[in-house]
């Protein structure tokens, strides 16, 4: 064979493997799935911190705004006390210039003001005389212009504190809006946080269990643990696509034979994939339409140390084979409508420990185990809460 044959032939027979290995998964893989669920749990923990902090912050920030509203009415009443004493005292020197111009001027029918400066001895003393009167009441005009003016300032430096007091309290406003959406997201961060613990939990089990039971670093674990049902920890819709056609315990066909219902319906075309509801083992395969379940499938669940079954009937074809063991991701069959069925559908029965998981006795409500939607209503993955 030559060097390029030679590649290109070991290039196929990767392309052969890879996809195989991509479903079984080696304990390896496993444990660095269980890495990479660390990683997320920290870097959540960082954003929690970082939230924590973000959070004390506008506290913080909050409580000294505080501070400034209260310093800013502070000022606020000192000048506008100030105000009011400039005010006081223009009325003063308003009340004693009057005076001085009704001493100098309004006299008893003589004019004091002319009595005082005729009163002058010397032509240098009525020049002094006339110069003392009329700087007298310039000055105390000068005065008041001058405190009218202090009073304008003083209203323009209220104006200034008012506009300082109204922007704080918008900041203060605006930190509490952003005080509330940094507590929910501290909320979905807690939330989070507590779902990645519950994840590392799941998974830790999981590969304590194929250790348990003997698996090597590079074993793939379904087939190293083969004799044993492999461990899940939650249970999955079974189609990534599905309508809630009838409920558990209600008859779906009314005025048909039966009158309860041991499991739900979920409807979607003919042909659409039907996976396993967790990681398992099959234990019975119905290949035979001859009514009831039509087509169906039976399984065999260990989730979080509990047994489980599940059965999926009206199936089209079946892909599985009875002691073949499957993962949630395992399509074990495509929907249909054989059996006692009016439209394509997937006909699902939960039950506790191993059975037969046929009659209503032997179910459960599968809503109890699985995430489903409410009821006439669509899902569109295996797994988002509606
Ligand atoms: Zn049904």
């Amino acid at each position: 064979m030559n060097k390029r044959l030679k590649y290109i032939s070991l290039f196929l027979l990767l392309i052969l493997i890879i996809p195989i290995n991509a479903q079984a998964k080696t304990l390896g893989q496993l444990k660095q799935e269980y890495s990479a669920i660390q990683k997320k749990y920290d870097e959540n923990q960082d954003k929690i911190k970082h939230t924590d902090a973000e959070i004390s912050a506008a506290k913080s920030r909050v409580a000294s705004i505080y501070k400034e509203i209260d310093q800013v009415n502070a000022e606020m009443k000192q000048i506008t006390e100030e105000i009011s004493r400039l005010n006081k005292e223009i009325s003063v020197k308003e009340d004693q210039l009057k005076d001085l111009m009704k001493f100098f001027q309004v006299s008893e029918g003589e004019s004091t003001y002319l009595e005082y400066i005729f009163k002058a001895d010397s032509i240098t003393d009525f020049i002094y005389r006339v110069t003392v009167t009329e700087q007298l009441s310039k000055y105390n005009d000068e005065l008041i212009k001058e405190m009218h003016a202090m009073i304008e300032e003083n209203k323009k430096n209220i104006a200034k504190l008012q506009k300082k007091e109204q922007d704080l309290k918008r900041l203060q406003e605006e930190l509490a809006d952003k005080l509330v959406v940094l507590d929910q997201e501290k909320q979905q961060l807690n939330d989070a946080d507590a779902d990645i613990k519950q994840e590392l939990k799941d998974n830790l089990a999981i590969i304590n269990f194929y250790i348990k039971a003997g698996c090597k670093e590079s074993d793939e674990v379904t087939s190293c643990a083969k004799s044993q049902l492999p461990p899940g920890t939650k249970f999955w819709r079974p189609t990534d696509v599905g309508f809630m056609q009838s409920k558990w315990n209600i008859d779906p066909l009314s005025g048909g034979g039966w009158r309860y219902h041991a499991g739900v319906d979920i409807s979607n075309s003919s042909g659409t994939k039907v996976y396993s509801v967790s990681d398992g083992k099959v234990v019975t395969t119905h290949r035979t339409d001859n009514g009831g379940y039509g087509l169906y499938v039976v399984i065999q669940h260990n989730i979080n140390g509990r047994v489980y079954t599940s059965l999926y009937g009206h199936l089209r074809s079946i892909n599985v084979s009875v002691g073949q063991i499957v993962s949630k991701d395992t399509v074990i069959g495509l929907m249909g409508s054989t059996g006692r069925s009016t439209g394509p559908h997937v006909h699902l029965n939960i039950c506790l420990g191993q059975s037969a998981c046929q009659s209503l006795s032997q179910t459960v409500d599968p809503r109890g185990y699985i995430n489903f939607p409410a009821h006439y209503t669509w899902y569109r993955d295996r797994t988002s809460v509606y």
